[in-house]
Parts: structure tokens; C-alpha cells; sequence
């Protein structure tokens, strides 16, 4: 017997006339003859043709919707439409029944919300065996790029004392009875006692450790989980989410914004080059969602469109002053279309505003510099100005912020006259402080949110359709 072939080699294959083995699980079994099986190699399945007559009855009921099945047949040239070859079974074992009576997973349309609360089984679809390995090609991709050239993948912690943005939208991490915690004198609770000595959180973003590692190897990256309790119920914010972060020593705002475009066309570009099946899925499952809405909301390129124009254009770079401009002279802020009005000078962006300039002024990818430092974290670069910082945003069509950086301050004196400005704890960021003491020299780097990616590069609409098995506010299914 021959060893178990994945269906996307068998259905590349032209050794026909030989004998196979090919294991998966039933999509459909159509007139007691077809069976339509899929592996998750790529998006087709390969066609089993079944000989009922000289099949047990008893077997044939099994082949149900959902069933792991094991075959061996011969492999020959299919004379039915849409595949070029299947298998004319010789031997079918049934390896695991699905009762269709009881599988949830019909063979017919089921909406994305309905396939959210069967997250378990939706990698059986489609549209989700797509997304994933689409996924995987980019996380593969990303480590690629930064390897081929020299950097160092750095593994942060995921326990943290510290809340790199200020923010307090941390979950907490304690081995205490939280019914019954140790108190102080004075009553509060006695982080002492509990397991790292101190209060601790998961990590809002590696960042800060990042820096560290940069300041003696160069050039690093991280890859890893975030996680962030902030309560938004929003189709781009994930409370575990999975963050891209390089840091590169010697490399000013500039270098930084040129090395982000770099990143995104080169991961964009590799799951065009081999994830061609699912992405001309994905592309199709787009265009006949957007046929649902009205012609004026749909988008005026395909998927595959999009993503080929973004590898063929310049992002668009301007300034936040610049943008600030765009958006006061704007059609729908004169005519109070935004439901955030664009008034002065210093507000901060609503994702509103960030796809009005990329989906209707520029149309096209946009990187927004020097923000006011108000709205921007304390370890941002203060530009000469005294009122911005060398941050860099890039924007992208459909989701707003994909990737947020700066050049870092690497001035001690600014550094801490501005944490003293906002308020953040000298003492307890010492060891970042350090750096700045010892062998400061210019350096920047930026945070990618995987998922906002995945979103781009799928076409779909929320990313909980793009992560396993998403967390969010009052969801920990799974
Ligand atoms: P936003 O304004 O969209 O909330 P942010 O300014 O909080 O983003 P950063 O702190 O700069 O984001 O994080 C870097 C990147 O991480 C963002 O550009 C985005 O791609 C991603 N990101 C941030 N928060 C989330 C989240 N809750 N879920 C998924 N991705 C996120
Ligand atoms: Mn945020």
C-alpha cells in the first residue's frame, strides 16, 4: 500500500494509473457516487469516485458530511468538470463517523457569525482554511524578511512590571485569592506577597524591552502576543493580539518609514507568489459579499487588485500638520459627515479620518509623521519644533492604522524631562533609562498588529474572523 499523499500533490500530480492513498474528511457526498474530500493542503478537494454497486450499504451511510475517511484507489484523468484528475476508490475506511444529523457544519452557506460561534469546526470551511494558511504564509514571510536581513528574533516577555504605553488597559497577573488578598497596614493590597514580589501584567507591547536588545545587537524583532484590556468592541481590536515589533539601532525616522514599506510589500508580495488558490478565493468571496451593498460602498478594486496596487505604488508620506489641512478642507467634515469634526491642530485621529485620506484623497497606503507629542507615548523623538514628534503611522485602505513607530528619544535630559511631564515613574524604568545612559545613539523601530495584516492581505471585514480563536470583551471561548 502506498504512503498517505496531501491533496494539493495529488492534484498536481500526472502519475496516473497508480495506486494512492488519500485522507481527509468528506465535504459532500452526492449521488452515492462522488465524495468531494478535503485535507486542508490547499482550498480544492479531490473527487473520490465511489463504485456503490459493489459497495456495503452500511459503509456508503457512513460517508457522511464532516467523516474522516482514509482511501486507496487509482489515481486517473477526472471527465468531470473543475478538476483534472480524482480517484477511483478501491478501499474506503471511515476513521472518524460526523452524524449529520448533529454536525453543524452544513454543506451550504453559513454566515461569518454563525461560523464565530463554531470556531472549532470553521477551519473546515472554505473561506477559513483559506484565511489560515494565508496567515501562516505571512508569519513565515515576516520572519523571512527580517532574517535574510541579519536581524535578530528577540523574545520579550510576556509578564511584564511595566505598562510600556502608559495606558493602564493591562490585565492583571496575581497568584493571589482574589476573594481574599493580602493587605498592608494601611489596607490596600500587599503586592509583596504575591508570587513576583510586585504588581505585574501581561504585556501591552515588547517594545521597551525591544530597545535593549537593539542597543547591542542592532537590529531586532519581536513576534509574539499582546494583549490589551481595552474595552473595544471594534471590527479591529483584538484583547490577544499578535505584534510585529523591530527595533533597529542607527536608524532615523526616515530609515524607519523606508523599512516598514519594505516589510509590508515583501510579506504582501510572498502570499501573492504562494497563496495564489486562496487568495483568488478570497478575492471572489469579497467581490460577492460587496455585492450585497449598495454600488456607491463598494470598493472599486478586487482584492487581488488591491493588494498588486499596493505593491506597485509609493505609500503616500505627509505630515500630521499636512493631513490636519486635508482634513478641515475636506467634503465631509464641511459638510459634517464625520462624526468626529477635524477643528484644530492637535486632536488626535479617529479612524474615520485616517480612511477618508487613504480610501478617498490619496487612495492609496499613507504614512503620517510628526504627531504632536501630546498624543503621542514619552519615548517618541521630540522634533526641533518642541510641539511634535518624529512618530510615523502607517494607514491602510479598509483599516485605518496598520503599524505605528517612531525614531525613539535618545537624549536623557528630553527623555526624562518629558516622563516627568506626563507623569511616568523614573525609578521603575530605570534599566530603559540605562540605555540612554550608556552607548545612546539614534535608533527607532515600530509595531505591526499582525491581524490588521491578515485583514488587508484576506479582504475580510473583522478580525476576529482572522485570528483561531478571538478574544474579546466577554468572549474567552475556546
Ligand atoms: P489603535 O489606535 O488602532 O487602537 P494603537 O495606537 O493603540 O492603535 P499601537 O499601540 O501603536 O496601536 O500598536 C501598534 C499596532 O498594533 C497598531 O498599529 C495596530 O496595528 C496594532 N493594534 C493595536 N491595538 C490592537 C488591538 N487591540 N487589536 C489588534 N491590533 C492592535
Ligand atoms: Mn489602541
Amino acid at each position: 500500500m502506498s504512503q498517505r499523499i496531501k491533496i494539493k500533490a495529488l492534484l498536481a500530480s500526472t502519475e496516473t494509473g497508480k495506486d494512492v492513498t488519500v485522507k481527509g474528511w468528506v465535504r459532500t457526498f452526492r449521488n452515492n457516487q462522488f465524495i468531494a474530500l478535503n485535507d486542508g493542503s490547499t482550498n480544492s478537494n479531490i473527487q473520490i469516485v465511489v463504485d456503490f454497486e459493489n459497495t456495503d450499504a452500511a459503509l456508503l451511510k457512513r460517508i457522511t458530511t464532516g467523516a474522516a475517511i482514509s482511501v486507496v484507489g487509482e489515481l486517473v484523468q477526472s471527465l468531470g468538470k473543475g478538476q483534472t484528475v480524482e480517484v477511483k476508490a478501491k478501499e474506503i475506511k471511515i476513521l472518524g463517523d460526523s452524524d449529520p444529523e448533529k454536525y453543524p457544519l452544513q454543506p451550504k452557506k453559513h454566515s461569518l457569525e454563525f461560523l464565530r460561534e463554531i470556531a472549532h469546526l470553521r477551519f473546515r470551511t472554505n473561506t477559513f482554511g483559506a484565511i489560515f494558511r494565508v496567515r501562516n504564509s505571512l508569519a513565515f514571510a515576516v520572519h523571512q524578511f527580517f532574517q535574510e536581513r541579519g536581524f535578530v528574533y528577540l523574545h520579550t516577555p510576556i509578564i511584564t512590571a511595566s505598562d510600556a504605553e502608559g495606558a493602564g488597559e493591562t490585565f492583571h497577573v496575581t497568584n493571589f485569592d482574589i476573594a481574599n488578598p493580602p493587605k498592608t497596614d494601611t489596607g490596600e493590597i500587599d503586592y509583596k506577597q504575591d508570587f513576583f514580589g510586585r504588581a505585574t501584567n501581561l504585556t501591552v507591547s515588547g517594545q521597551l524591552e525591544g530597545e535593549l536588545g537593539a542597543m547591542a545587537l542592532s537590529d531586532i524583532y519581536t513576534f509574539g502576543p499582546t494583549f490589551r484590556a481595552e474595552n473595544s468592541n471594534t471590527t479591529r481590536h483584538l484583547a490577544e493580539f499578535w505584534m510585529i515589533e523591530p527595533e533597529m539601532a542607527f536608524y532615523d525616522i526616515v530609515d524607519n518609514m523606508d523599512l516598514a514599506e519594505a516589510m509590508l510589500k515583501y510579506v504582501i508580495k510572498y502570499a501573492l507568489d504562494n497563496n495564489k488558490e486562496d487568495i483568488e478565493f478570497l478575492t471572489q468571496r469579497l467581490t460577492e459579499e460587496e455585492k450585497q451593498k449598495p454600488q456607491n460602498e463598494r470598493s472599486e478594486m478586487s482584492l487581488l487588485e488591491k493588494l498588486q496596487f499596493c505593491l506597485d505604488n509609493d505609500f503616500e508620506r505627509l505630515t500630521y500638520t499636512e493631513a490636519i489641512e486635508i482634513l478641515r478642507e475636506s467634503t465631509p467634515n464641511k459638510k459634517k459627515k464625520f462624526q468626529y469634526q477635524v477643528e484644530g491642530w492637535g486632536t488626535d485621529l479617529q479612524s474615520e479620518h485616517e480612511r477618508y485620506l487613504v480610501e478617498k484623497h490619496f487612495k492609496k497606503p499613507v504614512i503620517l509623521t510628526n504627531y504632536p507629542k501630546e498624543i503621542k507615548s514619552f519615548y517618541m523623538r521630540q522634533n526641533d519644533d518642541g510641539k511634535t514628534v518624529a512618530a510615523m503611522d502607517i494607514l491602510f485602505p479598509g483599516i485605518g492604522e496598520i503599524i505605528g513607530g517612531s525614531q525613539r528619544e535618545e537624549r536623557l535630559d528630553k527623555l526624562e524631562q518629558r516622563m516627568d511631564e506626563i507623569g511616568i515613574p523614573k525609578d521603575e524604568l530605570w534599566w530603559y533609562l540605562d540605555t540612554r545612559r550608556f552607548g545612546a545613539c539614534p535608533h527607532a523601530g515600530f509595531g505591526l498588529g499582525f491581524e490588521r495584516l491578515v485583514l488587508f492581505v484576506t479582504g475580510m471585514g473583522n478580525i476576529r474572523d482572522v485570528i483561531p480563536f478571538p478574544r474579546f470583551p466577554k468572549n474567552a471561548e475556546f
